[in-house]
């Protein structure tokens, strides 16, 4: 079975795709990769002003979708990454 590469959370209450432990208190916006703190799996985390949060399991995810988190870690910084996620949100909510 193919692995759910993304999770939807809502701040203070997100689940890990990966191992569905929850945990609290996500309030980073570093999108340089992270660990799980339960199941140690590689991932990345956003939150959105609407409150929700997107997990990223990198190893799951399309190669195309890597290779696009690979590049945007290494050419962006924190704030150029998060002017990115923005344009993504306004377009989203567009939709
Ligand atoms: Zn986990």
């Amino acid at each position: 079975m193919k692995k759910k590469w993304y999770q939807i959370g809502i701040l203070d209450k997100n689940l890990c795709s990966n191992c569905n432990s929850e945990f609290q208190g996500l309030q980073t916006l570093d999108h340089h990769s992270q660990i799980c703190p339960s199941c140690k799996i590689e991932c990345i985390w956003f939150s959105f002003k609407n409150e929700k949060t997107l997990q990223i399991i990198p190893e799951f995810a399309p190669k195309e979708f890597q290779t696009f988190i690979k590049w945007a870690q290494k050419e962006f910084d924190e704030i150029e990454f998060l002017e990115l996620i923005l344009s993504f949100e306004e377009i989203a909510e567009a939709l």
